[in-house]
Order: structure tokens, then sequence, then C-alpha cells
């Protein structure tokens, strides 16, 4: 299974990557954050392992350890990149367009 596929923009209106970090941001990560209010859990803590626990799923699909790694960590430059950004023109944290 290639990832690369997965990671990279396609520049179209329904870019996959673009659709699933809307959805992340928009969806899953206040749902997360009142989760973690609520259960009276650290933050972050299920965030980080919601995170491990999906890509576990994918590990368990034979994808090999070491291409999931390098996919986050190329998708985390990305995502550093769009923080800096973001504050460089003084806004809040947005999602990716
Ligand atoms: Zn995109």
């Amino acid at each position: 299974m290639n990832l690369d596929k997965l990671i990279e923009h396609d520049d179209t209106e329904d870019c996959p990557a673009c659709r699933a970090q809307d959805l992340v941001v928009m969806a899953l990560l206040p749902a997360v954050q009142a989760w973690e209010q609520r259960s009276e859990l650290p933050q972050f803590s299920l965030a980080l392992h919601g995170a491990a626990g999906l890509l576990g799923a994918m590990i368990e699909n034979g994808v090999p350890r070491n291409s999931i790694e390098e996919a986050m960590s190329a998708l985390l430059d990305e995502i550093e990149e769009e923080i800096a950004h973001d504050k460089m023109l003084g806004g809040p944290p947005q999602g990716t367009a």
C-alpha cells in the first residue's frame, strides 16, 4: 500500500487530504477535546492514544510501521508550516483549505 497517494494533495475541489483534515479539525477534534474534559483525562491523552490506536489499525492491516512514521512526519511538517503561516497572519488556527 502506497501512503504517498494518501498524503499528497491532488489540487482539486475534493482533494482527499484536505477533506480528511477538514473532517478531523471540524468534527473529530472538538469531540475528542470534549471527551477528554468529560472523562477527566489529561489534555491530549485521548488525541494521542486515539491517533496511535488508529495507526495501530493500519499496522494490523499490514502497513509497515516505517511507512506510517514517514507519512506522519511529512504530515506533521505540513501542519507545522500551516500553523506558522497562520500565526504570521495573526489569525486563529484554521483548517486547511
Ligand atoms: Zn488538498
